[in-house]
């Protein structure tokens, strides 16, 4: 195997999140993973899913980081469809070093509430503080009502 990644930096912006050093929409966490809102959105709920321990991405994880965020994944989107949230199906984003798109160095997956019919938005687009605030509620409330 020829993959030999950059060591993780632990200066990245969701390593400074999970440390509370800089603040976040955070919408759910269990001992291994936490969840909060992406501020540049591509749909209404944009969320982001990341392992309390570091990774630098898919490439680099443990099986049980990666099976930790998954389990996580699933059980936010479930949360998600249907009533009270309203989602019709979810859409899952993982990116990759630079070429995969990647532009954060610590593993996360996109979780992206679909609405029939909807469109994403283009990339690196400042969301509305508020809106996104009011969007984490819905999902906590929707996330608690499911448990
Ligand atoms: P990528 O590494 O390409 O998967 O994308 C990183 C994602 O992190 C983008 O969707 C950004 O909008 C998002 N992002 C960057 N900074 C923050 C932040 N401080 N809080 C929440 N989301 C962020």
């Amino acid at each position: 195997m020829d993959y030999a990644p950059e060591p993780y930096a632990d200066d990245n912006i969701f390593a400074k999140i999970l440390r509370e050093e800089i603040p976040a929409f955070r919408v759910y966490e269990d001992a291994e993973t936490l969840v909060f809102m992406d501020i540049m959105p591509r749909v209404d709920g944009h969320m982001l899913v990341i392992p309390k321990t570091p990774c630098r991405n898919m490439l680099d994880a443990s099986a049980d980081q990666l099976a930790a965020c998954l389990k996580t994944v699933q059980k936010v989107s479930l949360a998600l469809l249907g009533a009270p949230y309203g989602a019709d199906g979810i859409s899952l984003q993982q990116f990759n070093e630079p070429a995969g798109g990647q532009e954060v160095y610590h593993l996360h997956f996109h979780i992206l509430p679909r609405r029939d019919g909807d469109a994403l938005r283009p990339p690196r687009q400042q969301g509305d503080m508020e809106a996104i605030a009011a969007e984490a509620e819905r999902i906590r409330a929707a996330i608690a009502a499911a448990a």
